[in-house]
């Protein structure tokens, strides 16, 4: 059986049940935690129980949180919130998101992959808590491709390290892309050449994109395509439209490559302070299931989406390890 890490520990696979994709307890960026008036643990803590607490009434079983350390994750405050034993599981990630730290800029892919693989089997900033999962970040940057410095240059250097610790520790990538600019592909590109198991890897915010012809491409090439942009800060008509798409992709076969998040945080603090969204992980279950039942999917449709489709990347990804 296929264990994941959560940050409480192993648990087996099957337990992960109702599963929230791509979620952030904290988001901002590096070292937020050392302005004051950015960030405060003991504010992040009380909203986060509030928030889990919401989407556990709401079903959720499962949280992916997808903040790497540049992006703003609070190891202590995961100790903390592995400590309150919520009754939800959350998978912490390592990684490196989409503005390429300078330490790592001509880094190559082995030096990075042994930043991930630390993470994941050695623990997080000297703490027990171990990465459960490898996120990536590709948008705008992507563009800017002149000489070795270049964010383009240093994205393919992360992404081909990540490839090499997904394949070494046996755990899945989860990667936020610019869907506009269909990035899944060159993605999918450098994890072929480094021969990952597609079916590892997710390629998130793709309901970003309004292109069918894309989305199948990727779920055709055996990817996971991460639906996690749903959410009451979304016009309804938008939420609509996402949960349409969702549907299509159910009809073309693809139900079970599909994974349902927010990309919420009860502690946003990305670019400025926002305002407080307690009820940020509780849109998919209380609205969007609802919306997909009442347009026709069954339930065991649904649950391709919100249970079988992260359990099959992390299933995939075990299978290399043990290949
Ligand atoms: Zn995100």
């Amino acid at each position: 059986m296929t264990k994941v890490q959560t940050i409480r520990g192993p648990i087996e696979v099957d337990d992960l049940g109702f599963t929230l994709s791509h979620e952030h307890l904290t988001v901002g960026g590096a070292a937020m935690d050392r302005i004051p008036s950015i960030y405060n643990e003991d504010e992040a803590y009380a909203l986060n129980l509030q928030a889990i607490a919401l989407a556990k009434a709401a079903g959720v079983r499962s949280i992916i949180d997808l903040t790497t350390m540049d992006l703003g994750r609070q190891v202590r405050l995961l100790q903390r919130v592995a400590d309150a034993n919520t009754g939800v599981n959350i998978v912490c990630a390592t990684g490196v998101y989409r503005w390429v730290p300078a330490y790592f800029l001509l880094r190559d892919p082995d030096e990075i992959a042994e930043f991930m693989l630390g993470e994941i089997n050695d623990g997080i900033e000297g703490t027990d808590i171990r990465a459960g999962i490898i996120k990536l970040a590709w948008d705008l940057e992507y563009r800017m491709d002149e000489g070795p410095y270049s964010p383009r240059a240093a994205l393919e250097r992360c992404a081909r390290g990540a490839a090499r610790a997904a394949k070494a520790a046996g755990v899945p990538i989860s990667c936020h892309t610019l869907a506009a600019d269909e990035l899944g592909t060159p993605l999918l590109d450098i994890f072929e050449d480094e021969g990952l198991d597609l079916a590892a890897v997710t390629i998130g915010h793709s309901n970003d994109s309004t292109d069918l012809g894309y989305l199948t491409r990727i779920a055709g090439r055996g990817a996971n395509l991460g639906f996690d942009r749903y959410g009451g800060v979304r016009p309804a008509e938008e939420n609509e439209r996402r949960a349409a798409l969702a549907s299509a992709l159910v009809a073309a076969g693809y139900g079970d490559q599909v994974s349902l998040g927010h990309d919420g945080s009860p502690y946003q603090r990305f670019g400025m302070n926002r305002p407080t969204i307690l009820d940020c992980w509780t849109y998919v279950p209380n609205h969007e299931v609802p919306w997909l039942r009442a347009n026709g999917l069954s339930d065991e449709q649904i649950a391709g989406m919100t249970q079988r489709s992260v359990r099959r990347t992390f299933e995939a990804a075990a299978a290399m390890r043990r290949a």
